[in-house]
């Protein structure tokens, strides 16, 4: 009886205590969620990329095909001679899309709906050269080729211009080493135009994680947030923080800020201070994993793209990470695989919490100071935090 009313309760929190706190600052004395929609600031050294749909970390938001309030994907197998697709590479594929679409729809909080069709194993695309000869045992495979070829020789029956975009998929083998990659421009079928494509596979088989960071690219305009220069580093500037980050990591549960991009939080759960705000401005915020109304991410305006923001992480839904209020700047005049976003701290009253040792090491304690801002974790719950920040 005892465990009975525990599963109960356990199933059914009651709402944080914290959230309501009386030291919150109310949300009228902030500024408008529209005053912290920051802009790309990437240089096009002179380009003019408004005819390119281009990746971005601010607003307005590229324009894609359909929106994020859905997708619609086929998902289409590709066969080789010498990488030939199989029933087993099927059945892994299968469950692979039913993570992608748990994985968005869990980050969209309900406000996606993704719908996605894995092709038959008997129209699994029979591609006209070996898997070699496109460069699939490389780094690097020509995309491109790939991409042109499967379409032209998929079956028109299968209609593929009525999908928003395909995703490819090859055979998984340790030996194949390319890397997942992302086709953001739209593409002739068998049967008329799609959106784009992503080619994952190989070593990478049957991943839902290199298939959802890809699909971040092509369907969501979302920048790579890792750091690529002088080699791959994906604990660049940002550790294993977010999908478009690292598909390896142990924190891929997207930022609040992607998810502002994406219209995926409403204006009340924006927490905006600029420089009218109150020097001293105290915040709830709710764990990112969650779906809730209530506030996820305080955000304030550095310069013209660059935008100081903070969370509430904690080992829930994707995320197997140690609880925090993650700090960090989105700065996009930095380009995607540039490290375009990066970590300040992460905040804990844990004393026993060590800082993170990695190639960047992320401080961690209750308070940091960040271009001049301070900001103090006051308390935490299981299932958020208040914060204070302090403007100079
Ligand atoms: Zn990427």
């Amino acid at each position: 009886m005892a465990l009975f009313s525990d599963n109960v309760s356990a199933a059914k929190p009651s709402p944080d205590p914290l959230s309501q706190d009386r030291r919150i600052t109310k949300a009228v004395r902030l500024a408008p969620a529209d005053s912290c929609r920051n802009t790309d600031a990437t240089p096009t050294n002179g380009m003019n990329l408004s005819q390119t749909r281009t990746s971005s970390l601010g607003f307005p938001r590229p324009t894609t095909f359909g929106g994020t309030s859905s997708l619609n994907i086929a998902v289409l197998p590709l066969t080789f001679s010498d990488l030939p697709y199989r029933e087993s590479d099927h059945a892994a594929l299968q469950a692979a899309m039913r993570e992608f679409k748990r994985y968005y729809e869990a980050m969209a909080y309900g406000r996606t709906v993704i719908n996605y069709q894995v092709v038959a194993l008997s129209d699994a695309v029979r591609m006209p050269g070996t898997a070699r000869s496109y460069g699939a045992f490389d780094e690097y495979v020509d995309l491109e080729r790939v991409v042109r070829e499967s379409l032209a020789n998929a079956s028109p029956t299968l209609r593929l211009s009525s999908f928003d975009m395909v995703a490819l998929e090859m055979a998984r083998n340790e030996s194949v080493k390319f890397w997942p990659v992302a086709y953001t421009n739209s593409v002739e079928s068998s049967s008329g135009r799609i959106g784009g494509a992503v080619l994952a596979g190989g070593w990478q088989g049957a991943n839902w994680r290199a298939i959802a960071h890809e699909v971040g690219h092509v369907w969501l305009g979302l920048e790579d947030l890792y750091d690529m220069s002088p080699s791959p580093q994906y604990d660049g500037t940002f550790w294993e923080y977010d999908l478009m980050n690292s598909f390896r990591g142990s924190a891929p549960e997207l930022t609040a800020w992607h998810r502002f991009l994406l219209g995926w939080l409403d204006n009340p759960q924006v927490r905006c201070v600029d420089s009218v705000t109150a020097r001293k401005t105290t915040h709830y915020l709710a764990a990112i994993a969650d779906q809730n109304s209530l506030p996820k991410m305080v955000a304030k305006p550095l310069s013209p793209g660059r935008t100081l923001v903070l969370e509430s992480r904690r080992r829930r839904g994707y995320d197997n990470v140690d609880d925090s209020v993650l700090v960090y700047i989105v700065d996009s005049t930095r380009r995607g695989g540039d490290g375009p976003i990066e970590a300040k701290a992460e905040l804990t009253l844990n004393r026993n919490r060590k800082p993170r040792l990695d190639r960047y090491v992320i401080p961690v304690g209750p308070t940091v100071r960040v271009e001049g801002i301070v900001i103090r974790l006051i308390a935490s719950s299981k299932w958020g935090d208040l914060v204070e920040v302090v403007q100079s």
